[in-house]
């Protein structure tokens, strides 16, 4: 939490990042090192360690947020992924979905070990 979370130091602007949508509760920017055409990381204001840590009522309007960031990059067709733990491949522990889109083509999918 807080000073030693690169994600809380981001929502407080300590660390800068490349916004794409805020609200009270909720922002979005691109991530730093992209995997397709459009990665960006949906973050909850508040710092819950992962998916598993986070209230389920967090993700009502996390849904909906997130489907305004949709709108924002207009973009139809994308992918949503959290990495929850280690093992899951998480790598920051401040719960974040992973918007990802290749808008005008298709992502591919795969084995992933
Ligand atoms: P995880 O592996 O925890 O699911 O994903 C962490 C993501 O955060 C990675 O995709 C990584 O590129 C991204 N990331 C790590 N540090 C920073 C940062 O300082 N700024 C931004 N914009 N993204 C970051
Ligand atoms: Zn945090």
């Amino acid at each position: 939490m807080g000073n030693n979370c690169i994600f809380c130091q981001i929502v407080a602007g300590e660390i800068p990042s490349k916004k794409v949508l805020e609200d009270d509760n909720f922002l979005a920017f691109h991530d730093i090192n992209p995997v397709a055409p459009v990665h960006i990381l949906i973050i909850p204001k508040t710092h819950y360690p992962n998916f598993a840590q986070t209230p389920p009522e967090v993700f009502t309007p996390m849904a909906e947020f997130i489907k305004k960031v949709a709108e924002k990059v207009g973009v139809t067709d994308y992918r949503l992924i959290t990495n929850n733990g280690k093992g899951g491949g998480q790598e920051v522990f401040h719960l974040h979905i992973h918007f990802i889109a290749n808008p005008g083509g298709t992502l591919k999918w795969g084995k992933l070990v």
